[in-house]
């Protein structure tokens, strides 16, 4: 190496906002109550994961994936009952196809708009992909605040709207007829972002062959196949087949589309594990409702946000006691002393509740 040689850095060659971003943070959860990340709580029946085992045990793994996976968009498309004008593309987890999307219009000076408080990875994909983001604050009530918004996409002239419908981490369905308006004021895409559907029974996919410019996302992590990495896209032919040409070829494997596909032809063993989260969500509602100092609000979704004094100090005297939930109390102003609680087996909300309990008592 010859002395003139100057070793490149992370700092001197890296772009400011790559050095400037705080990568997203996954706790260690070891041995914890693990209610930290909208997961299912619930493995599959034995008989199921014994013929996935078999599905596994014969899978061509020495081979690439089907870059198309023709089957399990098939299976998707009659699960969803999608009609034939519109298309598919698959991730690898939703968060690939926020990305896919944002990579596809970041053009200099091109923005991405949502709404505050919503996912975190919105902005932070806007960010490392040299999108300008805009966040136009929730309602105190967390509801969309529609002129907001309109004025902010007058000014801003978004190419990507994100909307998460339910909201994460609210946990609330925006108006519906609001979204509307939003997309037919919108001078790009609209991105409804449906990864709690399941807990939801609403759907904006109906509205997709109404308005050109709105695409669908969904993943399965929160219907329990978190592990196997898998969120598509819905949208015209016209929209999915430009997105496609930024699509890696094989990004979801061998395995995540033998399984996943077997498991949509047993969805009703889903949508059972689903019906009890929601039920299992009244239960765990009616329970915070009834703890002192504690106000939660209605959910739509696997999750349930509420509001704690010395929300802090909660969080990690519920950690302390084994129970792993997410601290929101520093992520946004309308999220003061804010928690967030993913809704667990009847045990884990249980001994969620217990564990509450006794760290609220400690500092009365
Ligand atoms: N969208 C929303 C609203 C989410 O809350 C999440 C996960 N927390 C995702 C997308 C990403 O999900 P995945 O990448 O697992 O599909």
């Amino acid at each position: 190496m010859s002395s003139t040689n100057i070793v490149a850095t992370p700092e001197s060659l890296l772009r400011q906002e790559v050095l400037d971003l705080k990568a997203y943070p996954v706790p260690n959860s070891a041995g914890m109550v693990k209610l930290d990340a909208m997961e299912n709580p619930y493995l599959l029946p034995q008989s199921l994961r014994e013929e996935i085992a078999r599905l596994v045990a014969d899978a061509a793994i020495n081979r690439y994936p089907d870059a198309d996976a023709q089957q399990l968009k098939a299976s998707i498309r009659a699960v969803i009952g999608l009609p034939q004008s519109l298309d598919i593309l698959l991730g690898n987890g939703s968060d690939e196809i926020i990305q896919l999307l944002a990579l596809a219009v970041a053009k200099p000076d091109a923005t991405l708009l949502s709404v505050e408080p919503s996912f975190v990875m919105y902005r932070m994909i806007a960010t490392f992909t040299g999108m300008q983001y805009v966040g136009v604050p929730l309602t105190e009530d967390f509801a969309l605040n529609l002129p907001a918004v309109l004025a902010a996409m007058q000014h801003h002239r978004p190419a990507l709207v994100f909307l998460s419908y339910p909201n994460n981490p609210t946990g609330n369905l925006f108006d519906a007829e609001v979204i509307a308006q939003i997309i037919e004021a919108a001078p790009g895409l609209v991105i409804v972002d449906e990864a709690y559907y399941a807990f939801a029974n609403a759907s904006l996919i109906p509205m997709l062959t109404c308005y050109p410019n709105l695409l669908v996302m969904r993943t399965f992590s929160k219907l329990g196949m978190a592990g196997l990495r898998l969120g598509f896209l819905v949208g015209s032919k016209a929209w999915i087949a430009q997105l496609e040409k930024l699509r890696l070829p094989y990004n979801v494997s061998v395995l995540t589309q033998l399984v996943a596909e077997k498991l949509l032809r047993h969805h009703d063993v889903l949508l059972l594990q689903s019906e009890q989260i929601k039920q299992d969500r009244v239960w765990l509602y009616e329970r915070l409702v009834g703890v002192a100092d504690v106000r939660p609000y209605v959910s739509n979704a696997n999750f349930i946000l509420f509001r704690v004094m010395h929300a802090d100090k909660i969080f990690n005297e519920l950690k302390k006691r084994g129970v792993l939930i997410k601290n929101l109390n520093k992520a946004h102003p309308l999220l003061v002393d804010c928690l967030r609680v993913t809704v667990g087996t009847p045990l884990e909300n249980e001994q969620f509740i217990q564990a509450l309990q006794e760290s609220i008592h400690q500092f009365n």
